[in-house]
């Protein structure tokens, strides 16, 4: 790395186990451009100094995860994405620090990239989840026009309390609700953590479904989940977690670094390369 050389980070606490820097140096590589991605590791309580000293710190920018993405969010000028959702994940510097929330991006991209023509049908989608992935995931199908999201979570208030956030064209439902929700989806969408090792199975009927539809899984350890894996033996068409979490990268390194990089098989089997040998998951 040179003296002019550009460097981005991901701020987090803790932020072993996130694969940003594995995506964003593949890329820095592969375009041959001057610069770095570092893993920063700051607790909460140091967060708001660190976001002021980014710049002498050399930092263009920065990619932030959990605990930080409500602070973020409250210590940066969010864009409309990242106030809707509640949360920011990338910040850049443009005179003054500017975040927004690029899950709502790459859910969208990666169901563009894997099921193209997905949102053929923009009437009923059905959304597993209430915290902040499911608020980006809620936001991205509102852009995209869906007509009808059930949301069903655990927790009922928490599902109601997305109602209140985005609106009538949410219908909360409750958890034992689940099976029954799916029927005439075009659209099922695990946010929960579910499915992750050590965690109960999400105990869904896909067969429920109708044939035309397809199902999204945010969890990438394991990289075929059971759902996906039900999924598919319906020859139902499915996305994963780590497409939406290669797209999601996408937005920043090109404000950080001028170049819109490509999702890549390359950069497909490097991650799961990388997943085999330590198999963490981190929100990133
Ligand atoms: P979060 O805020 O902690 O929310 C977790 C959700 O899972 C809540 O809705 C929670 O329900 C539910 N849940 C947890 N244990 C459950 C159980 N035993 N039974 C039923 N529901 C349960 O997490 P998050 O940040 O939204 O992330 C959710 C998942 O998305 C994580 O696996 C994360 O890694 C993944 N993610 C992936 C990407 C990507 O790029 N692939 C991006 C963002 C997030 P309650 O409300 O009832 O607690």
């Amino acid at each position: 790395m040179t003296a002019t050389a550009r460097a981005a980070c991901i701020i987090g606490w803790p932020v072993e186990h996130s694969r940003s820097p594995l995506i964003h140096n593949y890329w820095l590589k592969t375009y041959r451009i001057d610069g770095e991605y570092r893993r920063e590791a700051v607790p909460p309580k140091e967060f708001r100094a660190f976001l002021q000293s980014l710049q002498q710190r050399g930092y263009v920018g920065a990619n932030v995860t959990v605990p930080h993405k409500e602070a973020a969010l409250a210590w940066s000028q969010p864009d409309d994405r990242a106030r809707a959702v509640g949360a920011a994940n990338t910040l850049w510097r443009d005179g003054v620090l500017r975040s927004t929330n690029t899950d709502v991006e790459g859910f969208l991209d990666n169901l563009d990239a894997c099921a193209p023509g997905w949102d053929g049908d923009l009437g009923k989608a059905v959304v597993l989840g209430a915290g902040g992935a499911a608020r980006a995931v809620v936001y991205a199908l509102l852009l995209r026009g869906f007509t009808h999201i059930v949301t069903v979570n655990r927790t009922a208030r928490r599902a109601a309390a997305l109602r209140e956030r985005f609106g009538p064209r949410l219908e909360p439902a409750g958890w034992d609700d689940r099976n029954a929700a799916l029927g005439d989806a075009a659209l099922l969408v695990n946010a929960t953590t579910l499915g992750m090792p050590g965690l109960p199975d999400l105990a869904l009927d896909v067969g429920r479904l109708p044939r035309r539809a397809v199902v999204a899984d945010l969890v990438y350890v394991p990289l075929v989940t059971p759902l996906l894996q039900a999924a598919r033996a319906a020859e139902l068409r499915t996305a994963d977690g780590l497409g939406m979490l290669m797209h999601q990268a996408v937005r920043g390194f090109t404000l950080w670094f001028g170049k819109k990089p490509e999702v890549t098989a390359e950069l497909r089997a490097l991650l799961e390369a990388d997943l085999s040998l330590s198999p963490g998951q981190a929100p990133e």
